[in-house]
């Protein structure tokens, strides 16, 4: 038997309830998804672009979307793919996407987003994020055609009139040219510089033989790379001081214990970063890596995700986020990023090889 003050209560919240249902009317009605609208910019075209970029390894892949809008008129937007070197999969995940795309709203790039990334079973992977990232950069650049608008202003507005950028001394084989260069560098401004030693030190393991004559065709020596690389580092810290901002890039070519005893052998303080000391797929081999070195990481550059760079976030792997937004899945998904790094505390350090729809 309900008390009187209960039975009060729950008349309340009938009578609440039938404001808060919906009418027959509405109930027979089908939801209505955000394509059932007439396209405000109707998608026509899809065409890829895959381009050499003049070395091994290292293509580009160029994605235009063309869009008709509701007047007749036409606009197009270009986008680029991050996946050098595996770009005709990528064209392929393109053409994929492109059987449904065509007709679809360019307007709603969140919602084409989700629909690429998540309408087949088997979603995410770098191939397939790759292609999003090159169509959702289209996708903005179209949108912001439509608008009138540069797609800075689709990403919340300006958040400041210039930004600090880093510029990188690499492929010198001796250390005194190496300081040379990099002195040169801080005198024309720069005050963040990455200095990847030696040839080898951009060089792929299992790749080509390396140029520059120091190893035999055909040889790759982690140990003498590293030597080497750790001197050249000691020397340049030493002759520009504690100001500049200086990292280095390992290309994920090295085990956890190879980086750790590189990095043990600098005196502290002589980096800022390393950038890809070991590659990303343990994250426990970070993790262990983390425990050997007090150098903040740099991380990130082949995510194709926001649940990629998740852990390294939240665990503190990450001090910098290396976000390539030609690979994590576009302007709508490096904004995820960014506000997760935000939320960290963790400063976003932008990754970018590639041509110029990404350096745009
Ligand atoms: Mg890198």
């Amino acid at each position: 038997m309900l008390s009187r003050a209960a039975a009060r209560a729950n008349r309340r919240l009938r009578r609440a309830a039938r404001h808060l249902a919906p009418s027959p009317a509405v109930q027979a009605a089908p939801a209505a998804g955000v394509h059932d609208a007439p396209p405000e910019l109707r998608i026509t075209a899809i065409k890829p672009y895959p381009t050499p970029k003049g070395f091994p390894g290292r293509n580009m892949l160029f994605v235009k979307v063309e869009c008709e809008t509701a007047d007749g008129g036409t606009l197009h937007g270009w986008g680029e793919s991050g996946l050098s070197g595996r770009e005709l999969a990528v064209k392929g995940a393109v053409e994929h996407y492109r059987e449904f795309l065509l007709g679809s709203d360019a307007m709603n790039i969140g919602a084409l987003w989700q629909e690429m990334y998540r309408s087949q079973y088997f979603e995410g992977g770098r191939a397939l994020t790759a292609a999003i990232s090159a169509l959702d950069i289209a996708l903005h650049d179209v949108k912001g055609k439509h608008l009138g608008v540069p797609v800075f202003q689709l990403l919340g507005g300006a958040h400041r009139h210039h930004c600090p950028s880093m510029c990188t001394v690499q492929g010198i084989d001796s250390v005194e040219e190496t300081v040379r260069a990099v002195e040169e560098r801080v005198a024309e401004g720069w005050q963040c510089i990455r200095v990847n030693h030696g040839a080898e030190a951009a060089w792929p393991r299992g790749g080509p033989d390396p140029p520059g004559g120091r190893l035999q065709p055909g040889q790759y020596e982690p140990r003498i790379s590293l030597a080497s690389a750790v001197a050249t580092l000691t020397a340049v810290r030493k002759a520009v001081g504690d100001a500049p901002v200086l990292g280095t890039d390992f290309h994920h070519q090295y085990t956890p214990a190879e980086v750790a005893s590189a990095l043990q052998k600098m005196p502290p303080g002589t980096l800022d970063w390393l950038e890809e000391g070991i590659r990303d797929e343990s994250i426990e081999a970070y993790e262990v890596l983390r425990t050997l070195t007090p150098v903040p990481f740099a991380i990130g550059e082949e995510f194709a995700s926001k649940w990629q760079f998740l852990p390294f976030i939240e665990k503190g792997l990450t001090n910098f986020a290396r976000v390539d937004i030609c690979n994590v899945g576009g302007f709508t998904e490096a904004m995820k990023v960014a506000g997760w790094c935000e939320a960290h505390y963790i400063d976003m350090l932008p990754h970018n090889p590639l041509g110029p729809v990404s350096t745009a």
